[in-house]
């Protein structure tokens, strides 16, 4: 389904989730960002445009990220002085940027009048990893996680997604051309910043098939990554309808300390999702889930809980990922020895599990992982509907 199912064109654009008032959703300009090609090309059919065109926008916004209608030559004139008049190519704005001593660079976007998300890039020797977010917090409260602190405001966009792509994208190369030392471009992006994807899933899903597009960021779908902290319904969803590697955010073996680090767990336990697992990974023989493990101290490093995770994982064609849990102010974990790390890792490569330790990146400037935060406006009554809506009482 494209952006542009539910709406009326050309008047009447309501793209989803906006978050926008029924007074504004009429005079607002329509964001093109919001579309992937197949969207584009209903949207101009109401202007009587062949669906080519679609793909010209899409090349002129993605790939060479111009944001001027007046600068898309191979477009009329009349096109062009229509699509200045009814549309717009808006992603949200930087307002801060912080670059660690490792080269990782944190921006912090604004989406709309009071919140903020942030975004990082990590580069590497041979790959540049975009962590992007899915929303304006989270209402998860995993207790681990810095996002949860913040509580939950709203989804974010698909032009509020697809742009933190489109605007790191164009400040690496201004970089470049400033002859600053950032000769990595985007080579994958990963799904792991604020918020839990799945719960934003249309949304998330027309920005991942824009990532994929080769008229706009050509990534390979291994390179494009889901983290999900464990729906087992939209695994489902997203098994059908996307084609992109999946990363768990598992962090706990059994289910008593999986309720308390990611309480989503109780309603949908682990023997639920290594079901779901399972059944992602056999639709294409291709696919490795990667399975996160965030090592808190004396919480969940033990050797006994490295052996149980390793029975819970059998069958399934996963590589685990280790993640030194990274600390933020108020924080009531601690990150587990280097040796306790070295010796969880161990079992689980005696037991046949490929079991990396992921390199703390940007953490003097709160970029690694599980310290995005934001700004975010709400939250409590706010954070309290959407679980409610949800029918997740018992995810608190
Ligand atoms: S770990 Fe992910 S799902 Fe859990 S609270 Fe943080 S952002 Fe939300």
């Amino acid at each position: 389904m494209s952006a542009l199912d539910s709406a009326v064109y050309p008047l009447v654009v309501k793209p989803l989730s906006s978050g926008c008032g029924e007074k504004e959703a009429l005079t607002a300009k329509i964001n093109l960002m919001d579309f992937d090609v197949e969207g584009l090309a209903q949207f101009l059919s109401t202007l009587g445009e062949k669906p080519y065109r679609a793909l010209q926008i899409l090349k002129w916004i993605h790939k060479r990220r111009v944001d001027n209608f007046a600068e898309m030559s191979d477009l009329s004139k009349k096109l062009r002085d229509q699509l200045s008049e009814l549309c717009e190519i808006k992603p949200p704005s930087i307002t801060n940027e912080q670059c660690s001593e490792d080269g990782t660079r944190k921006w912090l976007m604004k989406v709309d009048s009071k919140n903020y998300i942030e975004t990082v890039f990590i580069p590497e020797p041979d790959r540049g990893t975009l962590c992007i977010s899915s929303q304006v917090g989270c209402a998860l409260n995993c207790s681990f996680c810095s996002t949860a602190t913040q509580g939950f405001n709203r989804n974010l966009t698909v032009s509020e997604i697809i742009g933190q792509v489109w605007q790191a994208a164009r400040r690496l190369s201004a970089l470049k051309s400033e002859g600053e030392d950032t000769s990595h471009t985007i080579t994958n992006v990963v799904m792991m910043g604020m918020g839990e994807p799945l719960l934003n899933f249309e949304a998330v899903k027309i920005a991942m098939a824009i990532m994929r597009d080769d008229n706009a960021y050509a990534l390979p779908r291994r390179r494009v990554t889901l983290s999900t902290s464990g729906l087992v319904p939209m695994i489902e969803r997203l098994n059908l309808e996307c084609d992109v590697a999946l990363a768990v955010s598992l962090h706990a073996p059994n289910n008593e300390l999986r309720n308390v680090l990611v309480p989503i767990n109780k309603k949908y336990p682990i023997a639920l999702l290594m079901e779901a697992c399972r059944r992602y990974a056999r639709q294409d023989k291709r696919r490795k889930i990667t399975m996160e493990y965030v090592m808190l101290k004396e919480v969940n490093d033990k050797p006994e809980h490295a052996r149980q995770l390793a029975n819970i994982l059998q069958g399934i064609p996963c590589k685990v990922n280790l993640i030194p849990f990274n600390p933020f102010g108020g924080a009531k974990y601690e990150r587990s020895t280097k040796d306790t790390i070295f010796t969880f890792r161990s079992i689980l490569i005696r037991a046949g599990f490929i079991t990396t330790v992921r390199k703390t990146r940007g953490d003097d400037i709160d970029a690694a992982c599980g310290q995005l935060v934001g700004k975010v406006l709400d939250k409590t009554k706010r954070n309290a509907r959407y679980l409610e809506t949800l029918g997740r009482e018992s995810v608190k």
